[in-house]
């Protein structure tokens, strides 16, 4: 007979269960800890304390055991991960290393990931932009996809909610198809990208340079220095952790916003193995844990799960909860959970030099990064051979140099004297790929990963549509480069995996056809309604723009719907 110990269930049952704590389940955390739910935090990760453990922030460059580079071996041993442009000896505590957690690659995939408390929010660039209806609408209105079941209004309250609380520099720029939000004062930018702007926008009224909108506190409002953070010091260290709260993170935001409420419980080290299903109640009713040191495997219960481990994890997740009812996977009766996942195309830069303006030169850094290129194709109509569209970074830097030949003196009189260059611009493409069946994850059949998990499968590819637009975005910006009177153009036209992009989403995604989507209009599965997906998982489209800020729209949004429901009595 089971040895059932009532008391341990009761201790182990809470009012939700939140699956991660990156920026998502952070959000979701906070949302349901201030609703007066007890909710428990499902972390695999080990804890990361806010400035506490965050222990390179504070270090001088000369500090590094190997001036920031990672060393030779560790490069070699990492292939994946090494190559994230921020995988350096100052953030590399913060990532996932290849061998730590294996995966099946049937085609190249740079899966870059951080497991622990935070998840990615400690480590992402911080760049934040509402999606329009030109993205909501674009499914139907061009034949990809399904039609997502909302639209713009449905999300913007919830953009106008978390932007207050995250801290949102930003310009209100009035573009529809970039609306504005709740910002704090912009990050300027500098004359280079001024001029260019103008240039620009003289030439080509649809084209806009507009600065890139970032989650920095540029001016606090008395909600940020509630949260306990400060005013963004320019420091751009930012991937370390920011002892200043200065950007949004989770762990610097919304967890010890929820810990406050009393009603969080964090556990770090839990991996979280699958959903538990009970055909006779036709929910939900917990997770199974398996602990990431001793690997003792628990159970916990709750009326509510919310699932935010990252778009692929929680297919990992939800593919891996597996009953009679759900043969191949929680909520999968349409065939499609782990299909139609896309991601974001940035395998294309662009290089130049301008050799006016040389009575300038900047002070300071600018955390937000530069100017940034809202979409301008395909928006109102149909005009290239290639569906949807890309946005684009654009930058301007004006580095100095010295001459290092010669010798004693004369060197010493060089190095000390380093004198300005020309100006530096780039600008790199942020492409939208189009989701598709044959792009999908699934579970190996024969391996598992240390906790018992099978291993995830990933086949995802560019295609034809991905090298049309490249092509275009390649011509268009060394047009408008040559327009600007840049000078020494260089094309940077690579085909780096996808993944390394970071913006992978879809495989569970929302639509109004059951038959075809797994989650509804409000992040709820369909067939099981007790079960939320609020990360990148949800996705039915990937848009041009960064996607973190509509995780977190879309989790305070489903928290306050599902909170609602369970008052009616229908969750
Ligand atoms: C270098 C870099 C730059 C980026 N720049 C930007 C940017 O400028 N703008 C932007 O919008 N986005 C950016 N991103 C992407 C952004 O970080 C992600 O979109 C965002 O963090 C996703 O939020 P999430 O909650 O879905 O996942 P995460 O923040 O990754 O959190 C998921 C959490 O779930 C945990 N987890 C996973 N599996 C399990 C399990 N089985 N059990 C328990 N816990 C689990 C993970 O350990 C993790 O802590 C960037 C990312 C990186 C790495
Ligand atoms: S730039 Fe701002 S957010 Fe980044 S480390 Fe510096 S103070 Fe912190």
């Amino acid at each position: 007979m089971a040895n059932l110990n009532i008391d341990s269930e009761k201790e182990r049952t809470y009012d939700a269960i939140v699956i991660g704590s990156g920026i998502s389940g952070g959000w979701s955390a906070k949302e349901l800890s201030e609703r007066g739910l007890k909710t428990l935090v499902l972390e695999r990760g080990r804890d990361v304390q806010h400035v506490k453990d965050y222990p390179t922030t504070n270090m001088y460059p000369w500090e590094f055991e190997h001036r920031g580079e990672m060393p030779y071996a560790v490069q070699q041993e990492n292939p994946i991960v090494n190559r994230c442009y921020a995988f350096h000896e100052d953030a590399a505590h913060f990532f996932v290393k290849d061998k730590e957690h294996p995966y099946v690659q049937e085609k190249p995939f740079d899966w870059i990931r951080g497991y622990q408390v935070g998840g990615k929010s400690l480590l992402w660039a911080r760049q934040t932009q509402r999606w329009s209806d030109f993205d909501f609408e674009g499914p139907l209105r061009d034949g990809f996809a399904v039609d997502w079941p909302i639209r713009y209004a449905d999300l913007k309250p919830w953009y106008d909610y978390v932007e207050r609380f995250a801290g949102i520099a930003g310009d209100r720029d009035g573009l529809p198809e970039l609306p504005d939000g709740e910002f704090l004062p912009s990050y300027p930018l500098n004359v280079v990208e001024k001029y260019f702007k103008q240039k620009i926008e003289a030439k080509y009224p649809a084209r806009k340079v507009i600065s890139a909108r970032c989650a920095h506190i540029s001016k606090p409002e008395p909600i940020h220095i509630q949260q306990g953070r400060t005013q963004c010091q320019s420091r751009t260290l930012c991937q370390r952790g920011c002892p200043f709260g200065g950007y949004f993170s989770s762990n610097a935001s919304t967890l010890p916003w929820a810990a406050k409420t009393g009603n969080m419980t964090l556990r770090p080290d839990s991996v979280v193995h699958s959903i538990l299903y009970d055909e006779q109640k036709g929910r939900a009713i917990g997770v199974k844990v398996i602990d990431r040191n001793t690997k003792e495997e628990m159970d916990f219960y709750a009326k509510l799960i919310f699932v935010n481990a990252a778009a692929i994890n929680t297919n990992l997740i939800l593919l891996n909860s597996r009953s009679n009812r759900f043969p191949n996977g929680l909520g999968n009766d349409s065939e499609t959970l782990g299909k139609y996942v896309a991601f974001h195309n940035y395998s294309a830069r662009m290089y130049a030099e301008y050799e006016g303006l040389l009575d300038f030169k900047t002070d300071g850094r600018n955390p937000a990064g530069g100017g940034y290129i809202p979409r301008f194709r395909n928006l109102h109509k149909q005009e290239t051979d290639y569906l949807r569209g890309y946005a684009a970074g654009f930058g301007a830097y004006r580095s100095a140099n010295s001459d290092r030949s010669g010798l004693g003196e004369d060197l010493k009189n060089s190095l000390l004297n380093p004198k300005l260059g020309n100006w530096g611009v780039s600008s790199h493409m942020m492409g939208e790929t189009i989701p598709k069946a044959s792009n999908y994850v699934a579970l190996d059949t024969k391996q598992q990963d240390d906790w018992g998990v099978p291993l995830l499968k990933i086949a995802i590819d560019y295609d034809d549509n991905d090298a049309k637009m490249k092509k275009d975005y390649l011509d268009t910006l060394e047009e408008m480069f040559v327009e600007a009177g840049f000078t020494n153009i260089r094309r940077d036209d690579r085909w780096q995996a996808p993944g390394l992009d970071i913006h992978e989403m879809g495989g569970a995604r929302m639509g109004n056809d059951p038959k075809t989507s797994v989650l509804n209009k409000w992040n709820q599965m369909h067939t099981v309604p007790n079960v939320f997906v609020t990360d990148g998982a949800s996705m039915t489209s990937t848009s041009t723009q960064n996607p973190s800020l509509t995780y977190m729209a879309f989790s305070a949004r489903s928290v306050d719907y599902a909170i609602k429901e369970m008052k009616k009595g229908n969750i």
